[in-house]
């Protein structure tokens, strides 16, 4: 098979297309013939050596085909199934072996594209604002990246909850699109001068009851800035680069605030975790409540192309590779 290769961690040019072997399904694993593969910007993390791994390493967690052979202990799936998956790894690859317990069944009337582009980014969503910190309506609350692929989705849900979505972006194209997903306010957060002091000023002063922070680094201390007393800083992601060691002194001057650094692994664990936030997900996508942007779709030989638009901050929405 070809499938996307890094002989060493490094910036998007370590991107291979390569032949390789064909993997074989282990115990409790399927080997599914991919459709698609779901890019990610934590794809970027183990590429680049954010998140270490050991080289040669293959990229991609999340994707889309069709069985073809179950190996042992495998129950409830055959040959000839469509599954999705978000955590098996190698996934930018034209074979992939899924564990069983992690593929999920995807309803017919959801085509691969938007199955894709609904999983793993709008389970993170999803977990994100129905378990992490419960968005209650009324709210005003702050989303950074607000056009990007979890931006768009947890734009949607928060303001279908009821919350007025105060969303970041670095562009008047992802203005636009953060306002179609519901931002009642949207700031240019590459031109302000003081984040933390136009958020207060969309609030009467006040604050927000939470900050959504996938882009980290840059703008990790203007969303503390940003909270209410009591306040749930939740910081999901480091888009601009890690955020450095911190004081715990700066929640107390803050006003008691709370900070999380939750991931979606930890909220999909079990069968029923996982099944809970994917048919809340692909549900949404099913009754028209949640519109999935496929921002670029690239041929699995262009993966470092793909890479490329993430990191250089082109896209907006999900980024797909057709295998
Ligand atoms: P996005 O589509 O949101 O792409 C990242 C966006 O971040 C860019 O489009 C850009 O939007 C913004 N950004 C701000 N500063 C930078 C920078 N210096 N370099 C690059 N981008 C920057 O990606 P995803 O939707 O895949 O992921 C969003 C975040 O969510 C990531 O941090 C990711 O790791 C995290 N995540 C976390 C999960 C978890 O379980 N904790 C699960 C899934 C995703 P703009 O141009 O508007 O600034």
């Amino acid at each position: 098979m070809r499938a996307v290769r890094v002989r060493q961690p490094g910036g998007p040019e370590v991107i291979e297309f390569v032949e390789t072997h064909d993997p074989a399904p282990s115990s409790g694993e399927l080997l599914v013939s991919v459709a698609l593969a779901g890019v990610n910007y934590v794809d970027t993390y183990f590429r680049s050596g954010v998140y270490p791994k050991a080289p040669p390493f293959g990229l991609g967690t999340e994707g889309i085909g069709t069985v073809i052979e179950v190996g042992p202990d495998v129950t409830g799936f055959a040959a000839g199934d469509r599954v999705a998956w978000c955590d098996a790894q190698n996934s930018y690859a034209e074979l992939v072996a899924v564990p069983a317990r992690r593929a999920v069944r995807v309803p017919d009337g959801i085509p691969d594209e938007l199955a894709v582009g609904a999983l793993l980014q709008g389970m993170t969503a999803h977990f994100l604002v129905d378990s992490t910190y419960p968005v209650a309506p009324g709210e005003s609350i702050l989303v950074h990246a607000a056009a990007g692929g979890v931006g768009l989705l947890l734009t949607q849900m928060a303001a279908r909850r009821g919350a007025r979505v105060i969303g970041t972006v670095s562009t008047e194209e992802k203005a636009e699109l953060a306002r179609g997903a519901g931002a009642a306010e949207v700031i240019r957060y590459d031109r302000s001068q003081d984040l933390a002091a136009e958020v207060h000023a969309l609030t009467d002063g006040l604050g927000v009851p939470v900050v959504y922070d996938g882009v980290g680094r840059t703008t990790f201390n203007a969303s503390l800035a940003s909270l209410k007393k009591r306040g749930t800083m939740v910081l999901f992601g480091a888009a601009s680069g890690p955020v450095p060691p911190l004081d715990p002194q700066w929640l107390n001057a803050g006003g008691s605030l709370y900070l999380t650094r939750p991931s979606l692994y930890h909220y999909i664990d079990t069968r029923a975790e996982l099944d809970h936030h994917a048919s809340a997900v692909f549900g949404a996508v099913l009754d028209g409540t949640l519109n999935i942007r496929v921002g670029h779709e690239y041929p699995l030989a262009e993966a470092r192309r793909a890479h490329e638009d993430l990191q250089g901050r082109r896209t907006a929405g999900k980024l797909l590779l057709r295998v």
